[in-house]
């Protein structure tokens, strides 16, 4: 059964100014962006005194940030992504005590299952890749799956299973995390699109907003799916590709799993309100816009990598993006005011396909109702792994994105590198393998990991 009414509950931010009358004319660092990304960023930077500026077009974590299915796994990974998460992983375990709030942070484990000793074999292969970071993955068989999750009809093989991976509260975390940015003395401003920036004898000397100039010497852009519209404005090439993920949400229900598991027909993961978020385990769709075209060479492994999951629809954002300008005047309102949270529809068919799924391979969950439903831009570089890089041809310019579907997690821990990048220090994360170089220099592009 699914409720007529689809809506999205707004996240629990509240606390800034709504359309800020003042802002502040100076700053240190100037973060574009409200998802956990950019504001993971801002409360590393202000907790050591840098003047740091948030600015966010919307509100905290209107968009990925606020509606992925909120797993926190190194299991999986790209080997480049290892060390950041592994630190994430530190970070959250502590965060609820250091700033506080509720974020919903769990460890109850993370399980890839299989339904056949083949894709049982398959899944092997990233034990390796944990054993030489030290991740106590294994592998686990149907009858210790099944002292994991009960309920199930589907007939596993087993599982890939890594304890110590878990899961926390999207619609809390970002917006727990801004408040702690700004409790530290960060200023946090919703409701205010960067159009652009403006430099001086070649460097960053402000970013100009909706609201006024901020001057600066160091910009982040944070900016999710709107980082490469906003770096092409600048004539930065940043490839970047946008799919759809459609979510649901059920009523709280009995207790069948504690963690996240992932079946090829559905990931499903135990809410602290003691419903399930759900989603189909291999539909992503992409909406064909200019931008697969502009970016299609680039994306040629993920296509071949992605292909079974990978839906392509043609429909009405081809033609709004091929109406969005692309460079515009910094004294006019630009896209980003035009859209102030990108707010896709969930695909009805994806919703249908995920309760049958739910029904199928949890018969006891079949007359639970899902009360909620969502969906979500996913955005995603040509490898799918994240690009966190200072911008030679604009000194001071620094961007984050491309974290290509599994950047909830990461958020502290990149949060904390990128805190490192833009004030020279060592986080002990190390970021080079992410330079955004790596898809203009005639490095292979190669993909370990899916969105
Ligand atoms: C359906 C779905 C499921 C997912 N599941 C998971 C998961 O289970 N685990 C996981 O780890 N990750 C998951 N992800 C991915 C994760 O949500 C993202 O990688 C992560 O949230 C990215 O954070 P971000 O801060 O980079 O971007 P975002 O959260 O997208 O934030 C970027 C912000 O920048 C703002 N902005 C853009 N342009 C401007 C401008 N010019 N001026 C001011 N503000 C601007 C936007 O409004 C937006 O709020 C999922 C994503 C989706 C959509």
């Amino acid at each position: 059964m699914i409720s007529s009414d689809v809506t999205r509950v707004a996240s629990t931010w509240s606390g800034a100014l709504e359309s800020p009358s003042a802002i502040p004319s100076v700053a240190d660092v100037v973060i574009i962006g409200g998802g956990i990304v950019g504001v993971s960023t801002a409360w590393f930077l202000a907790r050591t005194g840098i003047r740091t500026v948030l600015c966010e077009k919307g509100h905290i974590a209107g968009e990925q940030s606020g509606r992925n299915w909120g797993w926190v796994r190194v299991q999986g990974r790209d080997a480049r992504e290892i060390p950041m998460m592994q630190e994430s992983l530190r970070i959250w375990d502590t965060l609820e005590n250091e700033i506080g709030e509720d974020v919903g942070f769990r460890r109850g484990g993370c399980f890839f299952t299989a339904s056949s000793e083949k894709q049982l074999e398959e899944h092997s292969a990233w034990l390796d890749t944990a054993e030489h970071y030290g991740i106590g993955t294994r592998l686990l068989t149907a009858e210790e799956l099944g002292q994991h999750v009960s309920g199930s009809a589907a007939k596993w093989a087993g599982a890939l299973y890594t304890a110590t991976d878990g899961r926390a509260e999207p619609h809390k975390a970002t917006p727990a995390i801004a408040r702690a940015a700004a409790r530290s003395g960060a200023t946090v401003l919703t409701s205010c699109a960067v159009r652009g920036i403006a430099t001086s004898g070649g460097r960053i000397s402000a970013v100009v907003t909706e609201h006024g100039r901020i001057e600066t010497a160091v910009v982040l852009c944070a900016a999710g799916a709107w980082t490469s519209l906003f770096c092409g404005s600048l004539g930065l090439n940043v490839p970047q590709l946008r799919v759809r993920g459609t979510v649901a949400r059920t009523a709280p229900a009995d207790g069948l799993l504690n963690g996240n598991v992932f079946d090829d027909r559905l990931g499903i993961r135990r809410r602290e309100d003691g419903g399930y978020s759900i989603a189909h385990g291999s539909i992503l769709e992409h909406l064909v816009t200019p931008a697969s075209f502009r970016h299609f060479v680039k994306f040629i492994p993920t296509l071949r990598e992605e292909f079974r999951i990978l839906r392509l629809s043609f429909g009405r954002e081809f033609i709004d993006e091929w109406q969005t300008p692309k460079s515009w005047s910094l004294d006019e309102p630009s896209p980003f005011e035009k859209t102030r949270v990108l707010d896709p529809k969930p695909s009805k068919r994806v919703l249908k396909a995920i309760r049958g799924n739910l029904d199928t391979i949890f018969p006891p969950l079949a007359n639970t109702p899902i009360v909620e439903s969502w969906a979500g831009m996913i955005e995603s570089s040509p490898d799918v792994v994240p690009i966190i890089d200072q911008i030679d041809t604009i000194p001071g310019f620094h961007v984050a994105t491309g974290f290509s579907g599994h950047g909830f997690g990461l958020g502290p821990g990149a949060g904390k590198a990128i805190a490192g990048m833009l004030t020279g220090k060592d986080s002990g994360i190390d970021i080079s393998a992410l330079r955004l170089s790596r898809f203009f220099d005639g490095s292979p592009i190669r993909l370990q990991a899916s969105i």
